[in-house]
């Protein structure tokens, strides 16, 4: 399996930053993990990748924020698309998505693709899913902004077995010991405690950025 950063709020030489986070999920069948802020961005990301909406089948939305969401235009060119979103995702969100796309509301957590999990709606202010996926490595956790806690989101992936990576926005998170044991810490977009978790993990801590491959075996 293996993930492409398309858009993150840093960049990779050739690749171009913006306040969001998307991330390409090759496997058997591709999943596309939230879409940026737009789809201008997003597509040109794409294109230096060679990744194109075809030959993307099914997308998760980590939650309805705008950094998240909007590059959806982007990726319903393909008129197969079958979109995951919360079942709480505004009205309009939701208008948005059935546009172009089947949705599918998700409020347990639920099987996306083969090996492909979304942890199910995690509550707090703001509700959010994460997308577990099982690799030869062991599991990979992929984050939006991590709004309900990330020690949330790594208790329930920790359900489907043991956490080798993990992957997004980490947003404010700070119960630091949580993160013992996982191999590869790749926190980007709006972790505002980056710098700590990078001391506290020098060998696990991995630079994200659009343009960034992960390889899972
Ligand atoms: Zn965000
Ligand atoms: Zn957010």
């Amino acid at each position: 399996m293996k993930l492409k950063i398309l858009v993150d709020n840093q960049a990779m030489p050739g690749f171009k930053a913006e306040w969001g986070f998307s991330c390409f999920v090759e496997a058997k069948e591709n999943v596309l993990f939230d879409t940026g802020a737009s789809a201008s961005m997003l597509a040109f990301n794409a294109e230096k990748f060679g990744v194109k909406p075809e030959q993307i089948s099914k997308l998760v939305l980590s939650h309805d924020h705008r950094d998240h969401t909007g590059g959806l235009e982007w990726i319903s060119q393909n008129r197969n698309l079958k979109v995951f979103a919360l079942d709480s995702f505004s009205g309009k969100t939701k208008q948005r998505i059935g546009k172009n796309a089947e949705l599918i509301e998700v409020s347990e957590s639920a099987e996306v693709s083969k090996g492909i999990f979304s942890t199910g709606k995690l509550n707090n202010s703001i509700d959010e899913q994460a997308l577990v996926l099982k690799t030869k490595k062991g599991l990979v956790v992929l984050v939006g902004c991590s709004h309900p806690g990330l020690e949330k989101i790594l208790e329930k992936a920790n359900l489907f077995g043991k956490i080798y990576a993990v992957i997004g926005g980490f947003h404010g998170f700070n119960k630091f010991d949580t993160l013992k044991g996982i191999e590869i810490i790749a926190a980007t977009h709006c972790t505002e405690h980056k710098a700590e978790i990078q001391k506290l993990f020098p060998e696990a801590f991995v630079e994200c950025a659009a343009g960034k491959e992960f390889e899972f075996g």
